[in-house]
């Protein structure tokens, strides 16, 4: 089993603290004029993730979207911060017009070889595959593009991440690519499940095998953020502390730490984690933030 990293494939255990979901680069058409482009932002980002015992950053930002593979190689030796990156496709609405009909009938090649050749016109190749699920139901482009996600897990055993759409339709998702398409459950990451805080949904999430990932607070104060413990805390409760991920989810210049007006990624182990550990147990926070993002982005790369 290994972990594909930005600096090659790593065995699982040299990842340690890790955020699960988080971005240093990332350009969305829905996010005009807040655009994470800046290396030196993002190293100091990294740095100060590192300061606070940070090891390991997983970059959900796809295709498309401004990755810079080869600057956060650069980053990755800079600040010693173990850095994934990934290939995918995120919802229609995060690209200019035309971009997805210029990818789409080679989507699944395209996740392929950015797992196996590399990024763009890099060598830095992709440690998983982010897709988007759709607000409720599963939307036309979010079955298309689970479906080539699915393809080139069956090449590749890349781990599959979900974006879901206000937290939405996760149940959906498994319904597709594990019960229609045969992916096995601990390969697909359930992502923004605390934006969809229904206990008895997460419940079954983590019963059908899935990996739960959680992640804020954001800037915005969603309704959503003051319930973000009480989500874990009843995953904890019905067994599920070993289904558990938990990321910051930067996604504009402003919520950086380092350079903007935060929470930005340190915040997840300067505040959430001493929370989580109150409450929860020294434990279960080992478990969210070093030992499950071990097992869930690890794999046996066939490629
Ligand atoms: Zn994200």
């Amino acid at each position: 089993m290994r972990v594909r990293t930005v600096l090659g494939d790593v065995a699982p255990q040299a990842l340690g603290v890790t955020d699960a979901h988080d971005h240093l680069f990332f350009r969305s058409a829905m996010l005009p004029g807040q655009d994470l482009d800046d290396e030196v932002a993002a190293t100091a980002e990294a740095q100060a993730f590192a300061a606070a015992g940070g090891q390991a950053i997983v970059q959900w930002t796809p295709h498309g979207l401004n990755r810079r593979a080869a600057a956060l190689q650069q980053i990755s030796t800079t600040t010693g911060v173990a850095i994934v990156a990934a290939t995918g496709l995120h919802r229609r609405e995060h690209y200019p017009d035309g971009y997805v009909d210029n990818v789409r009938d080679r989507l699944a090649e395209l996740f392929v070889r950015e797992l196996t050749t590399g990024i763009a016109e890099t060598e830095v190749k992709a440690g998983l595959i982010k897709v988007a699920g759709g607000f409720h139901i599963l939307d036309a482009h979010a079955e298309f593009t689970l479906r080539a996600a699915a393809e080139a897990h069956h090449a590749t055993n890349a781990p599959i991440a979900i974006h879901h759409e206000l937290g939405s339709a996760a149940d959906a998702v498994l319904d597709l690519l594990v019960d229609t398409l045969h992916v096995p459950p601990t390969a697909v990451v359930l992502g923004h499940l605390n934006r969809f805080p229904d206990h008895r949904l997460h419940r079954e999430l983590a019963n059908r095998g899935a990996w739960l990932a959680f992640d804020g607070p954001s800037r915005a104060n969603n309704a959503t953020d003051p319930r973000l413990t009480d989500c874990l805390a009843a995953l904890v409760d019905a067994g599920y502390a070993d289904r558990l991920l938990i990321g910051g989810d930067t996604t504009t210049a402003r919520a950086r730490a380092a350079t903007g007006e935060g929470p930005g990624i340190p915040y997840l182990l300067t505040h959430l984690r001493p929370r989580i550990t109150r409450y929860l147990g020294a434990d279960v926070a080992g478990a969210m933030f070093e030992t499950n993002p071990a097992r869930a982005f690890a794999t046996e790369w066939r490629a």
